[in-house]
């Protein structure tokens, strides 16, 4: 690695994001931190500078604005002309137990429209000239899996991810708004908490499910799209993985792993690009089921 080689990571001013960028950076390759609040985010920066890594630069990038995201993409083309790796790592829960539209629209706005847009907005800069092609990586949550999922039509639509649309994975998240939104919703009827591991977080993990099944859906839309293209030589691998029950923030630091470990899948993707594997749904380097 070298630092002609240029990552991307979002939300990465703390949590798993920061040791991602710390991760990379210790690998030799040129880290573009980027966090939504520009103080948090130079902080951050300057502790990875004082640790001796000098090879990570700080923009903004609030990943639920279409102008931020913009700004960040003109940035990367005017400063480096490409990049070689996205993290699309940003990510929230809500905060209280209040589950109404205005708590679960900035949800689905970061964890999957916002990384949609991101992607979109990058994919243009992404370029072949990382050995294994240019990759793309989504830290999802394996709470996004089909199997807590309740309806089976939608099971039905994510299983056949050969045929699965970006129409067909934005009707499923904005049902789920509207049904929010008509505060018809009864817990329980979308997705089966009582089946998750770990600590029971009510219905805020239930919104946090659905939009972590949504993306994890369009990483099969997106490899389906954008992994080979015939003629135009360009290739990117597309992986989404779950990074464990890491103690941070988005938890109030519940977690049983080290953000060291939470890194651990993300940064293997990033530098490894498995053989086979874009595409897919991994944890703790491994393929798992959606
Ligand atoms: P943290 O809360 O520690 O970090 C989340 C990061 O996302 C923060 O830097 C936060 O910035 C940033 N962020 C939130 N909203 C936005 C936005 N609109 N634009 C840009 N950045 C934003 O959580 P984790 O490090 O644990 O989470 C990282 C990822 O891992 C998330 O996608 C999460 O869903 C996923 N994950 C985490 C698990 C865990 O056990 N910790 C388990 C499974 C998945 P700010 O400081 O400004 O709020």
């Amino acid at each position: 690695w070298s630092k002609d080689t240029v990552a991307v990571v979002t939300g990465a001013n703390k949590g798993i994001g920061f040791e991602i960028v710390r991760q990379l950076a210790k690998e030799g390759i040129t880290v573009v931190l980027t966090a939504r609040d520009a103080t948090r985010g130079e902080a951050a920066l300057e502790s990875l500078k004082s640790q001796g890594l000098h090879n990570v630069n700080f923009h903004p990038l609030d990943v639920a604005s279409q102008e931020s995201i913009l700004a960040l993409a003109q940035w990367l083309h005017n400063t480096y002309g490409r990049i070689n790796i996205l993290i699309n790592n940003a990510g929230i829960v809500i905060a209280d137990k209040d589950v109404t539209f205005e708590t679960v629209k900035p949800v689905f706005d970061t964890n999957y429209f916002g990384v949609k847009n991101v992607t979109k907005a990058l994919l243009p800069l992404l370029r072949d000239d990382t050995p294994g092609g240019a990759r793309v990586i989504v830290v999802a949550s394996s709470v996004g899996q089909l199997k807590y999922l309740e309806s089976k039509n939608y099971v039905k639509t994510f299983s056949d991810r050969e045929h699965l649309t970006e129409e067909s994975v934005d009707n499923f998240a904005n049902h789920y708004l509207k049904d929010i939104a008509n505060g018809s919703l009864k817990e329980g009827d979308w997705v089966d908490i009582s089946s998750m591991p770990g600590p029971k977080f009510g219905r805020p993990i239930e919104t946090y499910a659905v939009s972590k099944a949504a993306v994890i859906g369009f990483v099969s839309v997106l490899h389906n799209t954008f992994f080979y293209q015939p003629g135009s030589g360009k290739k990117i691998n597309i992986f989404s993985c779950c990074p464990g029950y890491v103690s941070t923030d988005i938890n109030t630091n519940s977690g049983g792993n080290s953000v060291e470990v939470g890194a651990d899948t993300p940064v293997w993707l990033a530098l490894h690009s498995p053989e086979g594997g874009s595409g897919k749904f991994w944890a703790e380097r491994k393929v798992i089921d959606f």
